[in-house]
């Protein structure tokens, strides 16, 4: 069935994917953007789609449109830029949800937040299962991220406890892929550049601490099955690939795959950088009859083939 949806952050990285998967399932699309670190670029392969309409617009003021479901994804990701404008950053997240709480209440629409493994902090459950409350700092440098998302997360089961409203929350594990800005600042993004440029790459910290990463196709494809669940599937769910790996082993794979003759140099390691990530994804297979298909090996090629012809200067974390 054909369906109006919007789209926030549509114009970012996972947003752009995601637009131009339900373009192709055949529904109407919605992209509301401020293009903090999104950008039109993202959207040229279907910014002429006769379906698809874009509105420069900031989730922090209300929205008066008519949809059948909103993909929430508004909010920077990337630990440089969400710490660039922090209260931007949680007034994203906190206000941003209420305003698409408050239009899928007057519309009636479906609504998924993305949420994220950083609900999870520095977690000492190994790996996170969705029923872990986490650890979180509440007034360190990640917190403007990692509380705004967690009061996303409240408001969410609030309206649905006050309002009956249909919502999903999908917690999101860091997601690559191409389309990431090569001055992103995350860690697959900078590994990549770095090392096609032949520069040094740089491990925060001594490069123990783990990550899971999953490629952006397998990530599109849980959140598109998320949303079609019944009105009683609410999650959280988790969604990421359990293929976890330290951040040397990162730094090795990347030279390897790209040939590359870059010396690996120590950074400090930002504060409250959580040790170990690693999604329990039992809930989404059971829920969603949903896992991840792309190999790290597999994913990393094609964006390694993407940074190939784009490649650009790296942008640091301060680590105070
Ligand atoms: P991104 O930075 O590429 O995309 C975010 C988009 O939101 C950008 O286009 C940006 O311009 C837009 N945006 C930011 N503030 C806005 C505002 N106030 N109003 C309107 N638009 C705004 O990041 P991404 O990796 O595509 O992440 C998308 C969503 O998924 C985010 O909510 C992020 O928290 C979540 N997520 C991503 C990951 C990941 O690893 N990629 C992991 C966990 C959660
Ligand atoms: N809102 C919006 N679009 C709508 C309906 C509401 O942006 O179509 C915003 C509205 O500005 C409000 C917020 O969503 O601040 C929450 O709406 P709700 O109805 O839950 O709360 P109330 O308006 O009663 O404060
Ligand atoms: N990291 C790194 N070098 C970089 C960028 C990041 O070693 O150039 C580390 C970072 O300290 C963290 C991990 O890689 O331990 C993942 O960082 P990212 O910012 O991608 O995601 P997050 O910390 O939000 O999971």
């Amino acid at each position: 069935m054909k369906r109006r949806i919007l789209v926030t952050g549509g114009a970012g990285f996972l947003g752009s994917f995601l637009c131009e998967r339900l373009l192709k399932d055949g529904h109407e699309v919605l992209c509301v953007d401020n293009f903090y670190t999104g950008s039109r670029d993202n959207l040229r392969s279907i910014a002429a789609h006769p379906n698809f309409e874009l509105i420069r617009h900031d989730v922090c003021f209300p929205l008066y449109v008519e949809i059948d479901q909103i993909y929430n994804l508004a909010c920077p990701a990337s630990p440089i830029h969400y710490q660039h404008d922090p209260v931007q950053t949680t007034k994203t997240s906190v206000v941003g949800a209420i305003n698409m709480l408050g239009l899928a209440k007057r519309t009636g629409a479906r609504v998924l937040q993305a949420s994220t493994s950083e609900i999870y902090g520095d977690p000492e459950v190994h790996p996170q299962t969705e029923d872990y409350w986490g650890r979180v700092n509440p007034i360190g440098r990640r917190s403007c991220y990692d509380e705004g998302k967690r009061c996303a997360e409240t408001l969410f089961f609030d309206y649905r406890r006050q309002h009956n409203m249909p919502m999903k929350v999908a917690r999101i594990f860091n997601t690559y892929g191409p389309r990431m800005r090569p001055d992103d600042g995350r860690v697959v993004s900078n590994f990549i550049v770095q090392a096609l440029n032949g520069d040094p790459i740089t491990i925060y910290g001594d490069g123990s601490q783990t990550r899971s990463f999953c490629y952006v196709d397998d990530l599109i494809e849980g959140l598109v099955k998320l949303m079609a669940t019944s009105d009683d599937v609410t999650g959280p769910v988790n969604l990421g690939n359990p293929a976890e790996m330290t951040m040397r082993e990162l730094a090795g794979l990347v030279i390897q795959m790209t040939g590359s003759k870059s010396e690996i140099v120590y950074k400090p390691l930002p504060s409250d950088d959580p040790r170990q990530r690693r999604p329990d994804i039992t809930l989404a297979k059971q829920l969603l009859d949903w896992e991840p298909q792309v190999t790290p090996r597999v994913g990393l090629a094609k964006t390694i083939a993407y940074f190939g012809g784009k490649p650009a200067n790296v942008v640091g974390v301060s680590a105070a």
